[in-house]
Order: C-alpha cells, then sequence, then structure tokens
C-alpha cells in the first residue's frame, strides 16, 4: 500500500520507537493526538520534577522528628551548642542540668491526641538526653518530676501574670506554653495546642519538645531549623544542635 490514504487507527512507529504520527507529515487528527501526548507529558514531568524539588530538597526535610547524630556540632564556653544560652534571671543562669530519671505526668484532662503527643516529646527527650524519663506510674525511685497541664490561657495569664520571673522574661506573651523557668512544670494554652494537632501532629510534638527544652533551662535560638526558636518551632525539626544541647544539660552523672 505505497501511495495509499492514512488508515485510521493505525500509527507507524519510525526508528526510536515514538509514533511517526507526531511528525508533520500525519493527518490533522494525528497532530491532534500528538498535541494532546505532549501536553500530557509536559504536564507529567513538571509534576515529577515538583515532587522531586518537594522531597528532594534541603530546606524540605522529610521526617520533622527524626533525631540526628550530634556530629560536627560545635561547642561554647558554656558548655552549650553554637547559638544555644541558658535561661537567665537578671543575668544569673537558670540551668537545670538533670540527672535521670525524669517522671512525668499529665496534670488534670489531656485534649484528644494530647497523650500520645506528649508521650512521643518525652521519649525523644528520653533519646536526645540519655535520661530514663518514664511515666510517673512506672517510676519508684525518687525522680525529677515534671508535668504537664492544658490550661486556658484565662488561667494561665491569672497563674503568671506579674510573677517576678514572667515579667522580667516577657513571658505575658508567649503563645502555645510555658516550661522552665516555672520548674519542671509544663502549661499548654489548651486551644492553641488542640489547633496544632488538629492541623499538624508533629507540630504539636515539636511544642512539647521547645517546652521541655526551657524545662531543662534552654533559651530561645535563631536558628528557625531549630525547635527552640522562639517562634518558628511549629515548622521547625529536629536539629543536631538541638540534640547536643539536650545531651548537654542532661551530662552523665
Ligand atoms: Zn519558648
Amino acid at each position: 500500500m505505497p501511495f495509499g490514504p492514512p488508515v485510521p487507527g493505525l500509527v507507524a512507529v519510525d526508528g526510536r520507537g515514538w509514533p511517526a504520527a507526531v511528525g508533520p507529515q500525519g493527518s490533522a487528527g494525528d497532530r491532534r493526538r500528538a498535541a494532546l501526548i505532549k501536553i500530557c507529558l509536559i504536564v507529567v514531568a513538571t509534576a515529577l520534577a515538583m515532587s522531586l524539588v518537594r522531597f528532594g530538597g534541603e530546606a524540605f526535610a522529610p521526617d520533622r522528628l527524626a533525631v540526628p547524630a550530634p556530629d560536627g556540632v560545635e561547642f561554647q564556653d558554656n558548655g552549650l551548642p553554637e547559638g544555644y544560652s541558658y535561661l537567665t534571671v537578671e543575668g544569673d543562669w537558670v540551668s537545670r542540668m538533670v540527672c535521670g530519671p525524669i517522671a512525668w505526668e499529665i496534670v488534670g484532662e489531656a485534649p484528644p491526641g494530647g497523650r500520645t503527643a506528649v508521650e512521643d516529646g518525652v521519649a525523644l527527650m528520653a533519646q536526645m538526653t540519655g535520661l530514663p524519663v518514664r511515666p510517673a506510674e512506672a517510676v519508684d525511685v525518687p525522680a525529677v518530676e515534671l508535668t504537664f497541664e492544658f490550661v486556658s490561657p484565662e488561667v494561665i495569664a491569672s497563674r503568671y501574670r506579674g510573677d517576678e520571673y514572667m515579667e522580667p522574661l516577657g513571658l505575658a506573651e508567649m503563645r502555645y506554653g510555658y516550661g522552665g523557668i516555672t520548674g519542671a512544670a509544663i502549661s499548654f494554652k489548651l486551644p492553641y495546642f488542640e489547633a496544632a494537632l488538629d492541623s499538624d501532629y508533629d507540630a504539636a510534638v515539636l511544642l512539647v519538645l521547645h517546652e521541655l527544652g526551657h524545662a531543662v533551662g534552654l533559651d530561645h535560638v535563631t536558628n528557625k531549623e531549630s525547635f527552640m526558636h522562639s517562634s518558628a518551632y511549629l515548622e521547625a525539626h529536629i536539629t543536631a544542635a538541638d540534640v547536643a544541647a539536650f545531651a548537654a544539660v542532661a551530662p552523665d552523672c
């Protein structure tokens, strides 16, 4: 059939294995089909490229709760990694170097998912510090007691406003919770914690870790990737320096 018209539905294949219809010599239908195939290929390639950028890029941490090895972290004179400091009150460090075990419990009600987020947070703290951190009912020896409470912002305000420690630290403005300076008692502002839980479970666990950092005496850092940043920690992750800082406040003892 050397000079006959193109046979409908029959697509010739050239030497590279691609349909010959993509060439200019195809019929109008063939060209439309080729254009459609091209568009589909472009869409698929674009989607693939975008997913590579999202999952393969430096800025996106696929597992924000992974605990990296604290290799290569530089330490300062205060014994903490570069950029980290202890909470201070009137110039004095409020270091809470801890020797395990730590016994934790939730005081009062926890919102749905709240207990799991606290459990995951303290498990990560145990991993980073090497301390035995256990639910209070599982510890029958003297231990550092650590309590978590989920309360309304009004309760927190009435409890801490004007406190001799809160004012100099500007803690009255803190949004999600309090930890550290008040002792080993962490209070979360219930509606904000619930919002974090609803939108992003990892963020809620990072919120627990952030307050635990304060509970062991760590102040905020300027690195926005660290969960010890003052405001970006809900989008942060666990950095090698965070791990080193937690380990430093729980030295072998
Ligand atoms: Zn904080």
